[in-house]
């Protein structure tokens, strides 16, 4: 049975891949090309420290977030804020 699962992950993974990839604002087609990471900011997500000795009950967490540009073949080029 789980053969089926993986053939259908298999057939499926294309469209995902392409579903995933922006659409240019400026002529509505599909950019494959692989964007340009312009700045980086990481953003502290760890629970303020407030109870003391409880401290340790929280990891540390942190994400990072990209500022990307896309190049369209048209010529058009866009800029966004992307949670990695
Ligand atoms: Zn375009």
């Amino acid at each position: 049975m789980e053969l089926i699962y993986i053939l259908l992950f298999l057939i499926l993974s294309p469209f995902i891949y392409y579903w995933l990839k922006p659409r240019c604002p400026s002529c509505n087609k599909k950019v494959f090309k692989t964007p340009e990471v312009l700045d980086r900011k990481y953003t502290d997500t760890t629970p303020l420290k407030k109870y003391g000795i409880h401290d340790r009950i929280y990891n540390t967490s942190c994400y990072s977030i990209d500022l990307k540009k896309w190049t369209c073949k048209c010529g058009h080029s866009w800029q966004r804020w992307v949670r990695n």
